[in-house]
Formats: structure tokens, sequence, C-alpha cells
């Protein structure tokens, strides 16, 4: 299960919206009730930061 960001065409509100099964939904803007709504992007555990290069290099 992911959650996707949603941004509201009409006043710009944007929400987080757990993503389903494969089941088409219709999805409102809580905050004008608008369909008008588009998919930004997926939240994804982003835990964790990239392995820096060390400078030190192994002996
Ligand atoms: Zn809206």
């Amino acid at each position: 299960m992911s959650i996707n960001v949603i941004s509201c065409t009409k006043c710009g509100q944007r929400f987080e919206k757990l993503q389903k099964n494969d089941e088409a939904e219709t999805m409102e803007c809580p905050n004008c009730g608008s369909t008008e709504v588009i998919k930004e992007i997926s939240s994804f555990s982003t835990c964790g930061a990239a392995p820096a290069a060390s400078p030190y290099s192994g002996g």
C-alpha cells in the first residue's frame, strides 16, 4: 500500500490518499469537492540516505 499525493486543479489543495487495489475510484478534493484532481507523486519510504563516498581509501 502506498500513499498518493493528489493536487486539486481547482483550488490547489493538496492531500494524500491511500492507494487501494487496482480499483477505479473517483478522487474528490476534500476542500472544494472538485474531481478535477491530478496525482502528483507517490509517497514511498525514503528513509536511509545513500552511502556517501568515503574520502578514505581502503588500505
Ligand atoms: Zn479543490
